[in-house]
């Protein structure tokens, strides 16, 4: 693999920026990779191929889309053993999970989205108006790299299926399966131009993207700080943008609920992929006559999250993805304690390499800290006590975001009847698991539209309606 190329135009050509972009294995500590940034005329020759291929590929028959995006995904699946090794190494989430959850869920999601575009209604009737529902142009994808392959797919699959051409760009500290992803497409097969790939980083690359007039939407997904710049850039020049930022979301406990299921599934939400996932259930609210049993539940819970090499099977934690979020993860767990909280933590030591930050419980938390508030993006579960329901959901709501969260209650009754009043664009009650089908993304700073299923194809078209005379 040639990491100093790029892919424009359906053609690998060497990368004319001069930024390294070396690549790091967050276990080892090691540089095991090195990419070239793309330079200022490289991002305009990736945008200018996919307006030559705009108008082509917007008037292929859908079935041939549909086709088209089922090949990648058989692509991919060729790819998955290397996709799922190098996701490993980068993002250090253990490999039998990685396998999983990185690997296997976004090739289907590739095929998902094949079987969901024909439920789009693509032509109505509405009174003596035609609507028809068009792709809106040339769409610039920026992606993290927290689930790096997962969220190409969520941006890429369904704008090729809305008639849409792409240009990519993915998170600079892990774009391997992005390449792989474009060796899939080359492979099979689509029309030169139609998904292009450029590396680089957020402010040079990422933004000469976003400030590029021949891009007519950009698809991000990343740190609400990246996402206002975003925003505020493609207002100025009146683009269209979908934004999947941050999120600090709640798991509410109601008194009757079964806190043993519930603090077992709010410590996995929570230290999932080391607890860098934009949905972790960073915060626990508990009623507080069931602080006692619930903190012994935590402390017992904790013990099984066991860090360690990602490759290995017995693994559970894994390290974050770099230094810099390392030291930031563990100065917001000493800033919690001087403000009063108290960690848990199990005893035995992290491994000597690998950014690793120990799985925390914080208890004693209270909504004004800003641990109650900031997303961490580590392995920290802020646990914060309440004395009633309207207290509770004032304080699950009492944050700048709203992405995602968890009720637990004796009942679904019950559940429901409080997870309406949260302001979060998903939510689960009593553990119920992930949909892809269904649409995903943020309230408040968390974000602007909606990805997955149905929901997410419809981001990516602009309907035009035509009167009909009588
Ligand atoms: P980030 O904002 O630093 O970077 C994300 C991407 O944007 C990268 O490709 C980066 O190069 C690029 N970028 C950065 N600044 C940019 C700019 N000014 N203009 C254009 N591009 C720019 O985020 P990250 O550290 O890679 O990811 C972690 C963040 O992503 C967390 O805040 C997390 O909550 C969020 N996230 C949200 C979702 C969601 O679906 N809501 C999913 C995953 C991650």
């Amino acid at each position: 693999m040639n990491f100093h190329q790029l892919y424009i135009d359906g053609a690998w050509v060497p990368a004319g920026g001069t930024a390294d972009l070396p690549v790091t294995d967050s276990f080892s500590e090691a540089v095991f990779a090195h990419y070239r940034a793309a330079s200022p005329a490289d991002v305009d020759a990736a945008v200018r191929a996919a307006q030559r291929a705009f108008d082509g590929w917007s008037a292929t028959p859908l079935a041939q889309r549909i086709d088209a995006v089922r090949r990648v995904a058989g692509a991919l699946q060729e790819r998955s053993g290397a996709i799922g090794a190098v996701i490993s190494r980068e993002v250090g989430m253990p490999a039998k999970l990685a396998a999983r959850i990185q690997v296997a869920a976004p090739i289907a999601a590739w095929t998902m989205y094949a079987d969901l575009a024909a439920d789009v209604e693509w032509l109505r009737r509405v009174g003596h108006s035609l609507v028809q529902q068009l792709p809106v142009g040339v769409v610039g994808c920026i992606t993290p790299w927290n689930y790096p392959l997962h969220q190409i797919t969520g941006k890429v699959a369904p704008a090729l299926l809305a008639g849409c051409t792409v240009v990519l760009k993915p998170s600079e500290l892990a774009p391997s399966s992005a390449f792989l992803l474009a060796e899939a497409i080359d492979q099979a097969g689509l029309p030169p131009g139609v998904f292009n790939l450029v590396h680089g980083t957020g402010p040079e690359v990422g933004e000469a993207l976003v400030r590029h007039p021949g891009i007519d939407m950009v698809s991000f997904t990343g740190s609400t700080a990246a996402g206002r710049r975003i925003a505020a850039q493609a207002g100025s020049d009146v683009k269209r943008v979908s934004l999947e930022l941050g999120g600090k979301s709640a798991a509410l406990l109601l008194p009757g609920a079964d806190l043993a299921a519930a603090v077992k599934a709010t410590l996995a939400g929570c230290f999932l992929n080391a607890g860098q996932t934009c949905s972790a259930t960073t915060r626990l609210l508990v009623p507080r006559a069931d602080m006692p049993a619930v903190t012994e539940l935590l402390r017992t819970g904790l013990a099984a999250w066991r860090m360690g090499d990602p490759a290995d099977a017995a693994t559970r934690l894994g390290p974050l993805i770099s230094k810099a979020q390392q030291r930031k993860v563990l100065s917001l767990i000493e800033a919690a304690v001087a403000e009063g909280a108290e960690a848990l933590t199990p005893q035995a030591a992290p491994p000597p390499t690998g950014f690793f930050v120990p799985p925390t419980v914080l208890l004693g938390v209270t909504p004004g800290m800003a641990i109650a508030r900031e997303e961490v993006f580590g392995p920290v579960l802020a646990v914060i006590g309440y004395d009633g329901v309207d207290e509770a959901v004032a304080i699950a709501n009492g944050t700048d975001y709203g992405l995602a969260g968890s009720v637990w209650a004796a009942t679904a009754r019950q559940a429901l009847a409080v997870a309406r009043r949260l302001r979060t664009g998903q939510l689960d009650i009593n553990g119920a698991p992930f949909n892809p089908a269904a649409p995903f993304g943020g309230f408040k700073r968390s974000g602007l539209g909606r990805e997955n299923g149905r929901y997410g194809i419809e981001e990516f078209i602009e309907p035009m309606a035509i009167q009909l005379p009588a």
